[in-house]
């Protein structure tokens, strides 16, 4: 059989080890001049120029967003279910509620009528996921924030470069998360960035993210060790020069996808959204939800190509939540979905067979 084609692939290439390599031999290896270089070219090249703070995890970055912002026990922040739980997660670790809100099936992202009716005395802010590199509707979601007097933060954890009418993912809200996880589609190893609107919040950040110090041993915030390391900066910087291009391939790979794939949902684009595919997720008829874990064996073992779910239980619905909450499109969405491989080093031979096997095995379960 062919060789397997994984659902996801980091490239990591000679210039990161390179990198690497340069930082150890300087001796100097926790957050220093990398990382201040890496925040500065990171604003520059995904966020317009704004302010970038940069951590050791994404899932670190929303959480000190969120403490810096000044939520906490007693607050509600209107989140997705269908998400990756760290969204849900960085609520409830500041002692507010995650209320969890439906999705639109077109785009999976937030669903402004639902975050309306979800909307109480008690909510902070609302945390949209551009989910799968597609934009929410941040346009719609800022007139909710204003009637109510709301803050938007953006988990942008999967949507570097991705943009809304012209403008780029993390300049729509106070400020946005972006992970640096290998998976993503870029990668410091671990890591996450955070770009903010105001110097203030900014200012704030990073002293949570340094046990709430600015002058040594005059800690002014009870904060924590959330450091990004000059080594993991390194490799950033680097990656940080080719997004771009790799973005540029995988819409590639996703306009093949659009035009050749039959029998299943592919992703719909909505007007003024520019897609950065961090995954392309296809949806299967309900019919054929049974049948998902079938399909995705047969064009693993079958023809070599494998896939993923993203994300098969609703953070509502997971054992460290178990939260009520009434999501018909995030359960169809979960029950349905399934993500095909989209990364840039596929070679076109790779995207061809992806499409055939697709056709074939989804055509076989619907007969
Ligand atoms: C990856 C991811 C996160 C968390 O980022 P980490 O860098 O893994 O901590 C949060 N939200 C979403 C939607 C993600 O995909």
């Amino acid at each position: 059989m062919a060789e397997f084609i994984p659902p996801a692939k980091p490239i990591i290439g000679d210039e990161e080890r390179a990198a690497v390599d340069r930082v150890l031999r300087s001796g100097m290896v926790a957050q220093g001049p990398e990382v201040k270089a890496f925040e500065e070219e990171f604003g520059e090249v995904l966020v317009e120029g704004w302010d970038c703070v940069a951590v050791n995890s994404g899932t670190s970055g929303q959480h000190l967003g969120l403490l810096a912002s000044g939520v906490g026990p007693g607050d509600e922040v209107i989140v997705p279910a269908f998400t990756f739980a760290a969204t849900g997660n960085a609520v409830a670790l500041t002692g507010a509620t995650p209320v969890f809100a439906d999705i639109d099936l077109d785009t999976y992202t937030l669903d402004p009528d639902d975050v309306r009716a979800k909307v109480t005395e008690r909510t902070r802010g609302i945390m949209p996921v551009h989910l799968y590199g597609h934009p929410a509707p941040m346009d719609r979601l800022q007139e909710i924030a204003d009637e109510h007097g709301l803050e938007l933060y953006e988990d942008a954890a999967q949507a570097h470069g991705a943009r809304l009418h012209g403008r780029r993912v993390g300049t729509f809200g106070a400020w946005a998360m972006f992970s640096l996880y290998p998976t993503k589609n870029m990668t410091s190893g671990e890591g996450g960035m955070v770009s903010v609107r105001d110097p203030e919040l900014a200012r704030r950040m990073r002293m949570l993210r340094n046990q709430g110090m600015e002058v040594q041993y005059q800690n002014e915030l009870v904060g924590l060790n959330n450091r990004m390391t000059d080594i993991h900066a390194a490799i950033g910087r680097v990656q940080l020069t080719k997004v771009l291009d790799w973005t540029e391939r995988r819409r590639q790979i996703a306009a093949r996808f659009d035009a050749e794939l039959r029998g299943v949902a592919v992703p719909v684009v909505a007007e003024g959204a520019e897609h950065v595919y961090h995954q392309y997720t296809v949806r299967l008829p309900e019919s054929l939800a049974v049948a998902r874990d079938a399909i995705r064996d047969r064009l693993k073992d079958e023809f070599g190509v494998g896939t993923g779910v993203y994300y098969p239980v609703p953070t509502n619905e997971l054992p460290s939540f178990r939260i009520e909450a009434d999501l018909p499109n995030t359960r169809t969405a979960a029950a349905t979905v399934f993500s095909l491989p989209v990364h840039p080093s596929l070679t076109d031979e790779d995207v061809t067979r992806v499409i055939e096997a697709v056709n074939t095995v989804v055509e076989e379960a619907a007969a």
